[in-house]
């Protein structure tokens, strides 16, 4: 249990990879603030934690929104007594279409949620990182493949997501000093709602784009920022790790 005694907050925590991070930072001993737009989505996650044994609170928050941010980070503190665990992961797909016929107010609310929400976390989360002891703290944030890679028709999903990967460098860079960890993580596809009306043959093209043949869990993709959070990931910081599939190999 080596997150035992410590308090995590993962947004967007209420399905897919968010949910899958919960479970499992709550699984090895952290108390987990589920905070999510949807918060029945978030409750549901926070009683099904509970109900394994585990200790974990929902919290109705929009990454887009700054003030929520905040009450966040107050809630994680109120209710648990400090922050020392951010997953910046709430995140929309946003409408394809090609960057010539981009509509404006889709652009704007992608790069809202997707990327002003990171740093809207982080602006509020390091604070009390740094009062909770920066050195017992970390943040992982959720960019993606397309943090390197072209979203073909998602404009505003690329930018988003390289500039969650150029925000975690800035940040880590400033805040090492201090011991304080901050790294990205780039999945490739994930079976998650997010892909779920995906007609089957998009789903299939997408599939084959993975060289080992399918596409990921969110599982994996827990795994990976658990690791990044965790003490044996002591010497890792503003890194931004692949859990692909291969995808960008080819
Ligand atoms: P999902 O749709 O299953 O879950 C996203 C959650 O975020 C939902 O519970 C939703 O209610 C919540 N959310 C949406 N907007 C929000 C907002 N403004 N404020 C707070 N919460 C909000 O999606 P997912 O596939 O689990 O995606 C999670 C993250 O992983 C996203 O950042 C996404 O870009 C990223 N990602 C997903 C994939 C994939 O293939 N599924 C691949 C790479 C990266």
């Amino acid at each position: 249990m080596t997150f035992e005694g410590k308090v995590a907050l993962v947004t967007g925590g209420g399905s897919g990879i968010g949910e899958a991070i919960a479970k499992e930072l709550a699984a090895v001993g952290a108390k987990v603030v589920v905070a999510d737009i949807a918060l029945d989505a978030a409750e549901r996650v926070a009683d099904e934690i509970t109900q394994a044994g585990g200790v974990a609170a929902a919290f109705r928050a929009d990454t887009a929104v700054p003030e929520d941010s905040e009450k966040s980070v107050a809630f994680a503190v109120e209710t648990y007594g400090k922050l020392n665990y951010a997953v910046n992961n709430a995140g929309i797909g946003g409408r394809q279409a090609p960057t010539g016929d981009v509509d404006i107010d889709d652009w704007n609310r992608v790069i809202d949620i997707n990327l002003n929400g990171v740093l809207y976390g982080m602006r509020y989360q390091i604070p009390a990182m740094l009062q909770a002891g920066a050195a017992e703290s970390a943040i992982v944030n959720m960019a993606s493949i397309h943090g390197m890679v072209a979203a073909l028709g998602n404009s505003a999903y690329t930018a988003a997501k390289h500039g969650v990967v150029g925000v975690t460098k800035n940040a880590a860079a400033e805040y090492g000093p201090e011991g304080l960890r901050i790294n990205a993580v780039g999945p490739g596809y994930i079976e998650t709602p997010l892909l779920a009306n995906l007609p089957t043959q998009a789903y299939e093209a997408l599939r084959g784009k993975h060289p080992l043949g399918r596409l990921g869990q969110p599982e994996e993709v827990a795994h990976l920022v658990r690791f990044l959070l965790s003490d044996d990931a002591s010497f890792i910081t503003g890194g931004y790790y692949l859990v692909d599939g291969g995808y960008t190999t080819v």
